[in-house]
């Protein structure tokens, strides 16, 4: 599965958290990552990861690119609730492009959890079908 991670910079450490908690699941998959978030996980897991521009200078629509291709299975999207970002157009995009496509995303870490052991019982298999038929 192709997988984004993403993190507002209040919620890095956080994202870096879950990827260590997570790298053997994660290491299975392709992953891709906005610039800062990216560097930050390769740095404290060594997992090789496809890295965007930051958030704020398209990094999200680079994301969102793929998700319009139906080229992107699922992505974490850690949002900092309590600070506005400059970039709040492109972050609601992705979310909308998400749910056009129904693509499972989690933006806070309860979510993420569920949705990285999913990836274990094969639960996003569906993900196959959907892709091959367009
Ligand atoms: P960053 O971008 O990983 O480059 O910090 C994330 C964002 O703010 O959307």
């Amino acid at each position: 599965m192709k997988i984004a991670l993403i993190a507002h910079d209040r919620m890095k450490e956080e994202i870096v958290q879950l990827a260590v908690a997570y790298k053997p699941i994660l290491a299975e998959h392709e992953l891709f990552a906005t610039g800062t978030t990216g560097q930050r996980i390769i740095e404290a897991t060594s997992l090789p990861i496809t890295r965007f521009l930051s958030g704020p200078l398209g990094g999200d629509q680079q994301i969102g690119a793929m998700v319009a291709r139906n080229e992107m299975d699922m992505i974490i999207f850690l949002r900092d609730p309590l600070t506005s970002q400059p970039h709040e157009p492109d972050i609601q995009a992705l979310v909308r492009l998400c749910d056009v496509h129904k693509i499972p995303f989690a933006t806070n870490l309860g979510t993420a959890e569920i949705l990285l052991r999913s990836l274990e019982h094969g639960e996003l298999e569906w993900r196959n079908i959907v892709r091959g038929e367009r």
